[in-house]
């Protein structure tokens, strides 16, 4: 293991807490064994697959605009009052191809003086727990927000602005066509899945959005305020693995 990836395991409340479960193989070398992790992440948790009743749709096959456009009809976007107090749009960030998506609430200051998700504190801590399973931001992974414009004092987006926003956000996963969407947080579960809940209540489920499998874990901004809670986050990680496979 090298020292980058002590620094994120640690991070992640992860190291030295973790420890391996498996002999590695003989030709396999210590960087692959990150993930034989934890006697604390339980063996099975469980998977359901969710069809949310109104079930949340994508713009059919063909509708809809080509990304270039839809980038942007997103910069030029004035259709909430959200644009007024903001600096720039942020559409997203990544692989356009990725079979992951990471859907965040919207753009903080840091963001907004970006224009790229996730590049504050949050946003570091996201990119550790991308690391530590193996996952690295804009390769095989994309970044988005279910509000595009950065809510005044960092306010969660109302849900006029979430209504109004969140056309967008499915024209991107429709042209992604992400093999799995982890909603970072419930503004962003609760949005995407279209009813109100608990975040706990949302974890461990196979949820369906659209055709599209997700699931729920907690935000980075919560997981920096409650460090503790970075376990169960990490088991929520463990279970995005399975359904990708
Ligand atoms: N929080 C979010 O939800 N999104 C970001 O891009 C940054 C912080």
């Amino acid at each position: 293991m090298n020292l980058r990836d002590e620094n994120v395991l640690r991070e992640m409340n992860l190291y030295p807490l973790w420890v391996r479960k498996e002999m590695p193989a003989q030709n396999e070398s210590i960087d692959s064994q990150v993930l034989f992790v934890s006697e604390v992440v339980p063996e099975a948790s469980p998977i359901l697959l969710r069809q949310a009743q109104d079930r949340p749709s994508l713009p059919p096959e063909g509708e809809g605009v080509g990304w270039d456009e839809l980038k942007a009809q997103v910069k030029d976007c004035v259709a909430c009052k959200l644009r007024e107090g903001c600096t720039q749009t942020v559409f997203g960030v990544g692989d356009e191809n990725a079979d992951w998506l990471f859907v965040g609430e919207g753009p903080g200051a840091d963001e907004d003086a970006r224009g790229e998700p996730f590049v504050g504190q949050a946003g570091k801590l996201l990119d550790n727990m991308l690391a530590s399973i193996k996952l690295k931001r804009g390769n095989n992974v994309y970044i988005a927000n279910v509000v595009k414009c950065r809510p005044p004092n960092n306010r969660a987006p109302e849900a006029e602005e979430v209504a109004t926003c969140l056309p967008y956000l499915k024209q991107q996963i429709a042209h992604i066509k992400p093999k799995l969407i982890v909603a970072l947080g419930k503004t962003a579960a609760t949005s995407l899945l279209g009813k109100e809940a608990t975040l706990g209540s949302m974890r461990g489920i196979l949820h369906d959005f659209g055709g599209t499998p997700l699931i729920v874990t907690y935000h980075p901004a919560y997981l920096l305020r409650s460090p503790a809670e970075k376990a169960k986050a990490w088991e929520d990680l463990c279970f995005a693995i399975k359904q990708i496979g």
